[in-house]
């Protein structure tokens, strides 16, 4: 989940990391009292959204007085950046900015080490300074058992080219922010810019944050941070009926049994869809688990049908423990549980492959099921799902 800049605020002064004061809005009205409520000569009004290059796509704005806050704000809301919508600004105290820094600590998996990059020349996009002055961006691997600590952090900002008073002040900010890496489990955490204030203070400005799904169980205070509004309804429905589903771009909708299946079944849709004038490919990734049942299958039908998007559907089953009459019977009961919720059906191919295929494809063919196709190898069925999604 990666992290909103003012969440990602909240997250660095939790830690120690020195920031400024911010306050959202989401009216021009709460900008300027937000403004009002600061109460610094300056306010600076920032775009929130999960995206970079807000700056440049006039989402970072200074303000000299609360009126000029709310003017600033009102101008904001609602801007597209890079597809982003902004539905809510952080209303910051202004900095005196005398020198713009960069600072990273990501994931390196192909090392399996983490990663810190560290420049002196921050505020600009990183990406463009990796590849026009490589020399300007030091990155220096981190070992996740050894840790970054001061010593560590010093001398990384005496690389990176800080003279020695710099780097005093650099490296306690390092550590913080090593700190909310580890604590926090992120797998990124950047500070562009990092700045030096007139004043000689060091500050994170700009922060973003990416935190690991995978240890949610382990911050229950992370849930909190989730953003239901911005959150795919129908990845949201799927959530609530545990199923494994990533939505994506295409319109085929694709159901399987196993993650392996389905990664593999996304790619034939994908390569028979290369056939067809309008390239068919995947709605969705949905792994519906060995244990497919009725209920399981009816709710991840249910999921796809209801995704505009989809126009046809490919289940591909290959029966194992649970066996294809079990799969077969599943589908029966799934369409009885849609047509009773008043769900119109789509378009659907089943392969059924595996312990008991003949007997599944038996109980399909005598339920005559609506828009149901029965196509017995995998390659057929992903080229007939394409076509059908192609001609609908
Ligand atoms: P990004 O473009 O999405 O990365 O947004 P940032 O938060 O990094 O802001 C972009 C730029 O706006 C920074 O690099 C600064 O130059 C400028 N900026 C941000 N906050 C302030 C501030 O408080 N005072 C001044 N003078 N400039 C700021
Ligand atoms: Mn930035």
């Amino acid at each position: 989940m990666d992290l909103y800049e003012y969440q990602a605020r909240d997250v660095f002064e939790s830690h120690g990391v020195p920031v400024l004061r911010g306050i959202t809005a989401t009216t021009p009205d709460e900008a300027k009292q937000a403004a009002a409520d600061l109460g610094t000569p300056v306010v600076v009004v920032k775009a929130q959204v999960k995206t970079g290059g807000r700056g440049k796509a006039g989402g970072v704005k200074v303000a000299k007085s609360a009126d000029e806050a709310a003017e600033k704000a009102e101008q904001i809301l609602g801007l597209d950046i890079k597809g982003h919508v902004v539905k809510k600004v952080m209303i910051a105290e202004g900095a005196d900015i005398a020198e713009e820094y960069y600072f990273s600590i990501l994931l390196d998996r192909a090392e399996r080490r983490y990663l810190v990059m560290c420049s002196k020349e921050g505020g600009v996009e990183i990406e463009q300074l990796a590849v026009e002055r490589p020399e300007a961006l030091v990155r220096e691997p981190i070992d996740p058992v050894a840790g970054l600590d001061e010593a560590k952090a010093r001398e990384i900002a005496t690389k990176a080219g800080f003279d020695d008073a710099d780097a005093d002040k650099l490296a306690p900010v390092f550590v913080k922010l090593y700190e909310v890496y580890t604590a926090e489990d992120a797998s990124l955490v950047e500070v562009n810019p990092l700045v030096k204030t007139g004043a000689g203070d060091i500050i994170a400005l700009d922060g973003k944050v990416t935190l690991d799904d995978n240890a949610r169980f382990r911050h229950p205070d992370h849930e909190a941070l989730v953003d239901i509004d911005a959150t795919d309804p129908l990845e949201l429905k799927a959530k609530k009926l545990d199923l494994n589903y990533v939505k994506l771009d295409g319109n085929v909708g694709v159901i399987g049994n196993g993650a392996g299946l389905v990664m593999s079944t996304l790619d034939v849709v994908a390569y028979a869809g290369e056939e067809f004038p309008g390239k068919p490919s995947p709605a969705n990734f949905l792994d519906i688990g060995g244990g497919a049942n009725a209920e399981v299958m009816a709710n991840g039908l249910d999921v796809i049908i209801g995704d505009e998007q989809v126009k046809s559907v490919f289940v591909n089953v290959f029966g194992g423990i649970t066996a294809c009459d079990a799969v077969a019977n599943g589908i029966v009961k799934a369409f009885e549980i849609l047509k009773a919720n008043g769900t119109e059906p789509k378009p659907l191919v089943v392969r059924l492959d595996g312990n008991n295929a003949d007997l599944g494809r038996k109980i399909l063919d005598e339920a005559n099921l609506p828009g149901l196709e029965r196509v017995d190898t995998m390659d057929g069925a992903a080229r007939r799902a394409a076509e059908l999604a192609d001609q609908a």
